[in-house]
């Protein structure tokens, strides 16, 4: 594994504060995180005021996450996977006592109580992934950066837009509807690169203020784009 001082420098003696210059895009990094470096982990980046990305790719291990948030300093990560355990859990292991606490945290509940259909954080098939998602969180605030969780189906079916299950094509089309700018046309874009670009626009969306949130938002919110107002009838 290569040591970060070979990304970045070592710096002596920064100034406390950066000096003008022109503005540098604000970039967000989407992460379709799966459970381990056996598997495809989309990574969107995107620049937040354009909505135009800048890479969009899969990779496969941690260094590989780590390695592009080195790259493109994201002013915000939005990631694809449970960021914390249930409350009350201290651990995953269901022989411990703490598994009397269950398998959901409230923002699970929050979001099967709004007719979503979240995996339980710690349904087996999901440990994985919620660990090693929590792991990345820890990575991510010892920098600095903020973070939110991000449930891509459940932004595109407020978006409007077909899940990758029912219509790949779609889901691409879609996203471009929503606003998505440079995905690929030469070649074909996996199910992981478009939910990872759906996780970039949820971020770029937050930027701007156009989200909601959802559940206790600890130990980071699980964010959405915020919904029409159902009563179209006008207000005066
Ligand atoms: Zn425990």
């Amino acid at each position: 594994m290569p040591p970060a001082e070979s990304v970045v420098p070592p710096s002596v003696s920064e100034p406390p504060v950066e000096a003008p210059r022109a503005a540098a895009p604000v970039i967000v990094l989407g992460v379709d995180l799966r459970s381990g470096p056996r598997y495809p982990t989309g990574l969107a980046v995107m620049d937040a005021a354009t909505r135009r990305l800048r890479a969009l790719a899969v990779v496969l291990t941690d260094d590989d996450i780590d390695a592009a948030v080195e790259r493109w300093h994201p002013a915000l990560v939005a990631i694809d996977a449970p960021l914390a355990l249930p409350e009350g859990r201290d651990c995953a292991d269901p022989a411990c006592d703490c598994a009397r606490f269950g398998i959901l945290r409230q923002v699970d509940r929050a979001c099967i109580a709004a007719g979503y259909h979240p995996f339980p954080t710690l349904l087996p098939s999901m440990v994985g992934l919620t660990l090693r998602g929590i792991a990345l969180l820890a990575r991510l605030q010892s920098r600095g950066i903020a973070t939110v969780e991000v449930y891509p189906g459940m932004a595109q079916d407020i978006l409007g837009i077909p899940r990758k299950r029912a219509d790949l094509a779609g889901l691409e089309r879609g996203l471009r509807r929503a606003g998505v700018r440079g995905l690929p046309r030469a070649r074909r874009l996996t199910h992981d690169e478009l939910d990872a670009a759906t996780c970039a626009l949820v971020a770029a969306l937050h930027l701007d203020g156009a989200t909601e949130a959802m559940g206790p938002g600890i130990p980071v919110p699980l964010v959405f784009p915020a919904r029409p107002p159902r009563a179209v009838t006008a207000a005066r």
